[in-house]
């Protein structure tokens, strides 16, 4: 048995719960913050131009739309996730594309 914790508040989640899955690998998230995330789609990727799905907090996504830099907007965000963000472009696709310096 796993015990996973939520990404976004870090609580634990029961075993029973139903888990949310990213694009990156397993995310977990509880109810509240599930309730206050909103999952968004990505603009293709550059590369493999498939286009991916993002649940972000609301309300890291609304000071973002309401203007702020995605960095001030996400200070938390690891780099790759940002770029995925803004971009579309996946961590593995900026390797293959030769761009990974850009990290
Ligand atoms: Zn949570
Ligand atoms: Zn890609």
């Amino acid at each position: 048995m796993i015990q996973y914790s939520c990404f976004n508040c870090g609580i634990d989640l029961p075993e029973d719960h139903d888990v949310r899955f990213l694009k990156d690998g397993p995310q977990p998230i509880c109810t509240p913050c599930r309730l206050n995330t909103h999952t968004i789609l990505t603009n293709p990727c550059l590369h493999c131009e498939a286009q991916s799905e993002l649940t972000l907090p609301r309300k890291n996504l609304d000071e973002w739309w309401n203007g702020k830099y995605v960095s001030d907007a996400f200070p938390d965000m690891p780099v790759e996730q940002r770029e995925l963000l803004i971009t579309g472009i996946h961590p593995e696709c900026w390797k293959e594309l030769g761009l990974d310096e850009a990290f």
